[in-house]
């Protein structure tokens, strides 16, 4: 049913998928009120890939200028083995990328790239920023939605979004299935200043060591003042837990036997952040009536393919699309919308699972991952990430 509600639409969660969305819906002509749990709308302090897909849906929300100031292109993505120093793959994106795909691949700081979302969201006067504002709770009543905050406040909308993350709030009451999965791969992070990086490690490139049972990601942030680091390894030893701090012994004990490069990189780090990876089985529904998800809260994922955030905002820009479609009928929209994105989603979801037991491979599964990827051309490695990065692979 078509919706002429006076409310604002409501969106829990301030990170890149509800702003992405709130902005997403601004351009559209809808208001909207961001609830974030936070005292204040920011991101962590590390980085983020974006791949050519990003690219379009920075098009779509019309800040691609502002996103392209704050942006590092590398030439190289390179994967190496961490244990024998071998290159495996060199693949030029600098050089291919904007070719193939029509946009390049990116490496950003999170805090910039949310800051753009941000004031791009205030500069359309439609968004309404509320901070402190933790979702407890909603009832829908087919007509209109009313939110529940921490602060016992209550907020009525014509429909609501939840974009709230990994831990959703909001996916418990329409989906109702309970805690993510927990991977078994811890995350450390953290950023080093250049001065710090060592010689060896200051290439323009998104690079990955990739070892048994561990990897090491590294690449430059903002105009390559610093280095983006994030070290996984598997470890039973932690079950639940977000952003609290690394331990550096666990760290040494993981990447025993990694090269001297990589070793190099994890020693300059006095303090790192810990992240327990999850991610869920994909689901086809997470929409009732005039509520729905939007990125993690919808299809959380591993990071082996560096899309979580990439596909919050196509979800965002999708959404909106439905909306215009539909003539901003909710129901209609929000179902229509997680149509679209279902399948492209859940094989993100499932295609990351794959990728992290390539990264983590040992042995002879090691070899074979070696040689598989060391016999393929440059143009062939890029074609293998087409159904990800071309434009005409983004559902509309
Ligand atoms: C180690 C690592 C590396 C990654 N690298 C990449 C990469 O290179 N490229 C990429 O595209 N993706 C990457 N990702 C994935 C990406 O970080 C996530 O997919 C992305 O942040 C999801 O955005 P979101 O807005 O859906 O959720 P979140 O970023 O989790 O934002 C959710 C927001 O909601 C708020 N919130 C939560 N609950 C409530 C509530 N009840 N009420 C109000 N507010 C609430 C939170 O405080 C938060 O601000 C990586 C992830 C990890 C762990």
């Amino acid at each position: 049913m078509k919706q002429n509600s006076k409310h604002p639409v409501l969106i829990a969660g301030g990170g890149v998928g509800g702003l992405s969305a709130a902005l997403a819906l601004a351009r559209n002509g809808l208001e909207s009120s961001v609830f974030e749990q936070a005292d204040e709308f920011k991101e962590i302090g590390a980085g983020i890939q974006l791949g050519p897909n990003a690219f379009h849906t920075f098009d779509d929300l019309g800040i691609a200028d502002e996103v392209h100031e704050l942006t590092v292109y590398p030439d190289d993505i390179v994967a190496m083995d961490a244990i024998n120093g071998e290159e495996i793959v060199r693949l030029p994106v600098a050089k291919l990328f904007p070719k193939r795909f029509g946009k390049p691949y990116g490496l950003i700081h999170r805090a910039d790239l949310h800051s753009v979302l941000l004031r791009a969201c205030r500069e359309t006067g439609k968004v309404n920023l509320l901070s402190a504002k933790k979702v407890t709770d909603f009832n829908a009543n087919g007509k209109e939605v009313v939110v529940t905050a921490a602060d016992e406040q209550q907020h009525t909308g014509a429909a609501l979004i939840g974009a709230d993350g990994l831990w959703s709030t909001v996916r418990q009451r329409i989906v109702g299935d309970g805690k993510p999965r927990i991977s078994g791969h811890i995350a450390y992070r953290a950023v080093l200043p250049l001065d710090q990086v060592p010689e060896a490690n200051r290439q323009n490139a998104m690079v990955v060591w990739m070892g048994p049972r561990f990897h090491l990601v590294h690449y430059p942030l903002r105009g390559h003042d610093m280095f983006n680091l994030v070290a996984v390894f598997h470890s039973d030893r932690f079950d639940e837990g977000w952003d609290s701090y690394g331990d550096p012994e666990e760290l040494n004990l993981r990447f025993k036997g990694a090269r001297p490069e990589v070793l190099g990189m994890l020693e300059k780090i006095d303090s790192w952040r810990m992240w327990v990876l999850c991610d869920r089985e994909p689901i086809a529904n997470w929409t009732k009536g005039n509520t729905t998800l939007l990125g993690d809260a919808a299809h959380p994922m591993l990071q082996y393919l560096a899309q979580g955030a990439c596909m919050a905002m196509e979800d965002a820009v999708c959404l909106s699309k439905h909306l215009t479609l539909t003539g901003n009928d909710f129901d209609a929209a929000f179902s229509s919308y997680q149509k679209a994105r279902y399948l492209r989603t859940a094989r993100i979801q499932q295609t990351a699972r794959l990728y992290g037991q390539a990264y983590h491979a040992a042995d002879a599964t090691r070899d074979l991952r070696n040689h598989f990827l060391k016999s393929r051309t440059p143009e062939q490695t890029m074609e293998s990430m087409a159904w990800m990065y071309d434009k005409d692979q983004i559902p509309v």
